[in-house]
């Protein structure tokens, strides 16, 4: 497979989706109601640094659940991969991702580090003895897999702040059960932030591209990740990665891969790529319905389905 195959597929995913109207922007985090819906870009960042993008490829956007993806490789660095999954967990919850029940049905435990409650957990996890010294580090990781710093969205941030209280009341539940590591409305506050970074389709392609390139960035050529991490930070995201329709998406992909409510998804082809695409209009399980879709077509088209012979 060499670049012209994948512009080729890329371009013909995006043409075959971009006049696909299904699903509907988050609302529930009202500035995501009002990105524009019609925009659609894809981009592909191969373990040999090439870049290859079609449509919005270059437009920011909320990166939201899928910096729960990067933050990870963070934490997975700081205590290792037993003790996340002592202290988070590695299994899928079956339940939406900012599912109370599935905390409850748990004993008070989050599951995995991709749902809201593990995420948050995850980000509480996060070496630094204030907030600013926290967020310095998460920005500095998060930086290091984009290759450069990335920006808050300001107006994401303060709608989320103004209507997160749902995930306030999930991170003092976990506190109250043993499963929360700092204070929690530092943490939402840090965990919010986070979500509010923007990314443009292109840097989410250069982020999951050093999970596929053994944990450097293929374009900076910086370790952003150890690589004994790797193996279970992509089976969490095999899990769970797309909310509860993950089981759906690796039917169809075999591949580990991330979504955010803004719109974004990013997979990863272990030792040859990772492929980004964003669009805004969400399935019902939060999962952007023409990135999916574009996705599922290129995977399928370049034969990146690991688990087909
Ligand atoms: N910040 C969002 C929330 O906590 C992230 C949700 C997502 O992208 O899944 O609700």
């Amino acid at each position: 497979m060499n670049s012209s195959d994948i512009q080729a597929a890329l371009a013909a995913a995006h043409a075959k989706y971009a006049s696909c109207t299904a699903g509907a922007n988050a609302s529930y985090i009202p500035e995501l109601a009002k990105v524009p819906s019609t925009l659609f870009g894809i981009a592909a960042v191969t373990t040999a640094g090439e870049t290859i993008s079609v449509g919005d490829a270059e437009t920011p956007f909320a990166i939201e659940s899928i910096s729960k993806a990067f933050n990870l490789a963070l934490v997975m660095d700081q205590i290792g991969a037993p003790a996340l999954r002592e202290k988070v967990g590695a299994d899928p919850t079956g339940e939406p991702f900012n599912s109370v029940l599935a905390i409850v049905a748990h004993g008070g435990r989050p599951l995995n580090p991709l749902v809201n409650a593990g995420a948050m957990a995850t980000v509480s996890l996060v070496a630094g003895e204030n907030s600013n010294a926290i967020w310095a580090n998460i920005m500095q990781r998060l930086a290091a897999f984009a290759g450069h710093p990335l920006k808050i969205n300001d107006d994401v941030y303060a709608s989320e702040s103004a209507t997160n209280s749902h995930n306030k009341g999930i991170a003092w539940l976990l506190d109250s059960a043993g499963y929360f590591y700092n204070q929690p409305d530092m943490i939402v506050d840090l965990y919010t932030r986070m979500c509010s970074l923007n990314v443009t389709t292109k840097d989410l392609a250069v982020m999951g591209a050093s999970y596929a390139n053994g944990g450097v960035n293929p374009i900076t050529g910086e370790r952003t990740v150890q690589r004994e991490n790797i193996a279970e930070i992509l089976a969490e995201l095999t899990m769970s990665g797309l909310y509860d329709s993950t089981g759906d998406w690796l039917y169809r992909t075999g591949l580990p891969a991330k979504s955010g409510v803004g719109g974004g998804i990013v997979v990863v082809v272990p030792n040859k790529m990772a492929i980004a695409a964003f669009s805004p209009p969400l399935d019902k399980y939060g999962n952007s319905v023409r990135a999916e879709n574009a996705l599922i077509d290129i995977i399928e088209t370049l034969g990146l389905n690991p688990l087909k012979s």
